[in-house]
């Protein structure tokens, strides 16, 4: 919550193009094709209970006291430079606004700091304070916590993304924030229809424009299990764990592998990277089975399992992200629970990464 202070007299390099232009010189790239259904009226083959709203909530339940001591600094650590990245990115001209939340005690203070970065702060709505993650803003009650949810850009961006905000533009506000057009189009679409951790559902999206990732997908058996693009993945965004902002149209979307790209960027520029975001290019790559069920999701990694509050469902969904790192190169990991974390057959030398990106460098002979 509130501002990082960020030193204003520090030479920055700026970047040629805000994502929202560079998506614009290539539309065709990043349109988001729709799932094909049995039926064709549904959004997603994902049936929900509507009865049901999970209070908001997240936990962390490690292996062994080992796995928590040697990873929970990591995540932190990169949990916090991503937050400081949703306001740097925009410094850097990456994205043209970025969306936060102020206390009110934070106001006077927040409103110079953002003064001297040229920036400001625009309240849209009050909103309920909350433990946890929540997927939508809870309302105030009275005595009890709020703060100002609102947008942080330079002034006329910030009155752009206002007034998109009162008229429901949901495009402008997605270009404003950055996000690859094809990943709005789809989240406004599987919001509006309930899907409030829509992460079946971009497996869903997946599986209409690259089916030749997934190993498994069974909409009776509601299972799936694919190699996902992991800088598309928002299945730790829970815990801080993410390369982008947004939540991305698909496992695999291309888009969002381009956001990432700037964002990595910045936090080498600030120093942000090594000891820090890192860790977050290295956990999106192991095996992650993430599920949902009445809604709760649970995300389950070879050393940490996140429980947090999800779409609300009457049976379980399953989707299982094949990683490129293998679990056994995975520090304390835990040998065998239920998702192949050890590998169902050996993989090939040639098929390690550490070997591939030898190829890379070397100029293997291809496939
Ligand atoms: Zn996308």
């Amino acid at each position: 919550m509130g501002i990082s202070v960020e030193p204003v007299d520090k030479e920055r390099k700026k970047f040629d193009k805000t994502l929202d232009e560079v998506f614009a010189e290539e539309p065709e790239s990043y349109v988001y094709k729709r799932p094909e259904l049995p039926d064709k009226n549904r959004v997603s083959s994902m049936v929900l209970n509507r009865k049901l709203n999970p209070f908001p909530f997240a936990r962390i339940l490690w292996v062994t006291e080992e796995a928590r001591n040697y990873w929970l600094p990591k995540i932190e650590a990169a949990s916090n430079a991503f937050h400081r990245l949703e306001s740097l990115t925009v410094l850097y001209g990456v994205r043209r606004v970025f969306t936060t939340h102020f206390r009110p005690e934070e106001l006077v203070s927040g409103f110079s700091t953002l003064d001297r970065m040229g920036l400001v702060f625009y309240p849209l709505h009050q909103v309920g304070s909350y433990q946890g993650f929540a997927h939508y803003h809870p309302p105030v009650e009275p005595g009890k916590p709020w703060t100002y949810y609102g947008v942080v850009g330079k002034l006329e961006d910030a009155r752009a993304f206002a007034e998109a905000t009162r008229t429901g533009d949901h495009e402008t506000m997605g270009e404003l924030l950055g996000y690859p057009p094809c990943c709005t189009e789809a989240f406004n679409l599987v919001w509006r229809s309930g899907y409030i951790d829509p992460i079946w559902q971009a497996g869903e999206a997946s599986y209409a424009e690259s089916p030749e990732s997934f190993e498994l997908y069974d909409l009776d058996s509601r299972i799936m299990r694919l190699k996902p693009i992991p800088e598309s993945l928002a299945v730790l965004r829970y815990i801080g764990i993410r390369m982008v902002s947004h939540i991305p149209h698909s496992l695999t979307c291309r888009a969002s592998l381009k956001v990432a790209e700037f964002f990595r960027e910045v936090a080498k520029e600030e120093g942000l990277y090594y000891g820090a975001l890192e860790y977050s290019d290295e956990i999106l790559r192991w095996n992650i089975e993430w599920s949902v069920l009445h809604g709760i999701a649970e995300v389950k990694t070879p050393v940490f399992k996140v429980s947090t509050n999800s779409t609300p469902t009457y049976q379980k969904y399953t989707v299982q992200l094949v990683g490129e790192i293998p679990p056994e190169e995975v520090k304390y990991s835990a040998s065998a629970l239920v998702f192949p974390y050890t590998p169902s057959k050996v993989r090939k030398l040639t098929e390690h990464p550490a070997f591939l990106k030898f190829e890379e460098v070397v100029g293997g002979e291809g496939d």
